[in-house]
């Protein structure tokens, strides 16, 4: 028997506003991340000393479902983040049969995953909020420790089936790392792939 998806919830934060995607929404923070950026704020989901709860998708749908009203009157929803929540693409897909068309769901993602996950939620996820880092192949190795080769493909992939008002592209400025002109320079390169959604603004290192 095909084993059911889980989501490895590291923890949930309700009623945001303004933050993670339109309307009212309750965040869920999964672990694990294929990246391991300087600045990262949420380091605590990195394996292997991250600690999680497995739950499915019935256990998720109940911890969230208590903001029912919220997220339709406002048309929001739920949000992925992480860590990496394409990681958790297979979950994803299948919570989504329980709620489509009733709420939004988010995610916030750095795009660096197989492309296989990146086309199951294509299927599924309405809203894609990308950190981008930064569009330098070596910029971006030095900060996250990975390559950003996927990371372009990935955004083609999204604004060829979803189309650019569902794709917003966060491009940061990230202190020691790049510079005002590596920033616009990263901008250009997005808008030259078709990108229209821009989100520019600096890491606040704590
Ligand atoms: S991609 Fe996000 S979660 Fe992963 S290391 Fe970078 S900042 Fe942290």
């Amino acid at each position: 028997m095909k084993k059911e998806p889980t989501f490895p919830l590291v923890s949930l934060s309700r009623l945001r506003m303004g933050t993670d995607g339109a309307g009212v929404t309750t965040l869920v923070i999964g672990m694990g991340c294929p990246l391991r950026c300087r600045y990262c704020i949420n380091d605590f989901t990195w394996e292997p000393d991250c600690s999680a709860t497995a739950v499915t998708v019935k256990k998720m749908y109940d911890l969230v479902k208590k903001d029912d009203l919220y997220f339709q009157a406002t048309g929001g929803g739920i949000t992925f983040g992480g860590g990496e929540p394409l990681l958790h693409a297979a979950f994803i897909r299948d919570f989504s049969k329980v709620c489509r068309n009733k709420w939004n769901i988010t995610v916030e993602t750095s795009l660096n995953v197989p492309e296989q996950n990146l086309q199951i939620a294509i299927e599924c996820v309405d809203d894609f909020i990308v950190d981008i880092k930064d569009m330098n192949p070596q910029i971006y190795q030095r900060y996250t420790g990975g390559n950003n080769a996927r990371v372009i493909g990935g955004v083609k992939l999204l604004l060829q089936n979803l189309g650019p008002e569902r794709v917003l592209i966060r491009v940061p400025h990230i202190p020691e790392i790049n510079t005002p002109e590596n920033v616009t320079r990263s901008i250009a390169q997005l808008r030259e792939l078709g990108v229209e959604r821009i989100d520019e603004f600096s890491y606040v290192i704590p």
